[in-house]
């Protein structure tokens, strides 16, 4: 029996598990993969304050916090919950677990962009990462799909790989903030494709080309970056979520049933960051404590 049971190992949840375990609960993540989610993902952090380098240095050194404040990480995916009641139980494919407090921290999923051969040639070419892909594609064109800071930064990344990188949106200007705009502007080899939306993959082993509404483009490499959707299939009917799937919470980030606490990338807000989950991780951490008591 946990004090406080964490679901989800990526910086929401290991600042979570920093948070409880220093204020003497008996805490644990649990990760259904490998900890770090979407900040696994970032090359290079530049709006972290205190901290500059990749998102995968940012995770080790929140692991390594974690573990020393006293929490435990374990392996295993939850499939159900039942989080009524003054002990909560989470079934997972390995065991079963039961805590007096659970935060919620399982964050969020690339949602596909719906061309086709999306999935056919998934890992074939078709990608969601350009930090883990990119290498692939040296020196070949590559296109990124999105307009959002996502796409601008994965742009930026493989234009220091790639021959030529294309951004297709499918509006008229970009979401992305200010800085990442101009960056994109001052390098030579992205080129931005207003109003251009994807169509199909070209291609038989491996993508060779992209049909878009506007023609078609020869190249290697298809990013995928057109937003996020949360991971909270198993809170459906357990808890209230939004139109959207994402979880209610309070200003204590408490959901809508006592003891558990929704943190990061997963829960309703307006600003999805590295440091607003990190920020969330802190305040359910410290939550956790008061309902212990
Ligand atoms: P996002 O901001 O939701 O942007 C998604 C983009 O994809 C939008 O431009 C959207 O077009 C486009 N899109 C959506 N569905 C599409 C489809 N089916 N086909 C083609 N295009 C489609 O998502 P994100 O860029 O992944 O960012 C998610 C959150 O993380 C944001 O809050 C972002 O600020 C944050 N983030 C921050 C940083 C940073 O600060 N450095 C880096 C990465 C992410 P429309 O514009 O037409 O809607």
């Amino acid at each position: 029996m946990y004090d406080c049971i964490i679901i989800g190992g990526g910086i929401a949840g290991l600042t979570a598990a920093i948070y409880a375990s220093r204020a003497g609960l008996k805490t644990v993540v649990i990760e259904r993969e490998q900890t770090g989610g979407q900040a696994l993902m970032a090359d290079k952090i530049e709006n972290y304050p205190g901290f500059s380098g990749s998102g995968y240095e940012l995770i080790c050194k929140a692991e390594e916090q974690a573990l020393s404040s006293g929490a435990k990480i374990i392996y295993d995916n939850i499939e159900d919950v039942s989080l009524e009641g003054s002990v909560k139980t989470l079934k997972g494919e390995n065991e079963t677990h039961s805590g007096k407090t659970v935060i919620i921290a399982v964050g969020a999923s690339h949602k596909r962009a719906g061309f086709q051969g999306e999935e056919e040639f998934f890992g074939r070419g078709v990608s969601v990462c350009a930090l883990c892909d990119g290498a692939f594609f040296e020196g070949e064109d590559a296109a990124v799909i999105g307009g959002g800071n996502t796409a601008a930064e994965e742009a930026l990344y493989l234009s220091g790989i790639c021959k030529k990188v294309y951004i297709l949106h499918r509006r008229d200007k970009l979401r992305a903030d200010f800085t990442l705009r101009k960056r994109l502007e001052s390098r030579e080899n992205i080129e931005i494709l207003y109003n251009t939306v994807p169509i199909k993959v070209k291609g038989e082993e491996s993508v060779k080309a992209l049909v878009t509404n506007r023609g078609e483009l020869s190249l290697k490499g298809i990013f995928t970056a057109v937003g996020l959707s949360p991971n909270t299939e198993i809170f459906k009917g357990k808890l209230e979520l939004d139109e959207k799937g994402y979880i209610k919470v309070n200003n204590r980030l408490e959901t809508n049933m006592e003891g558990v606490y929704a943190a990061g990338d997963c829960r309703v807000k307006d600003l999805r960051q590295l440091i607003t989950a990190a920020a969330d991780g802190a305040a359910a951490g410290e939550e956790a404590l008061c309902t212990k008591h």
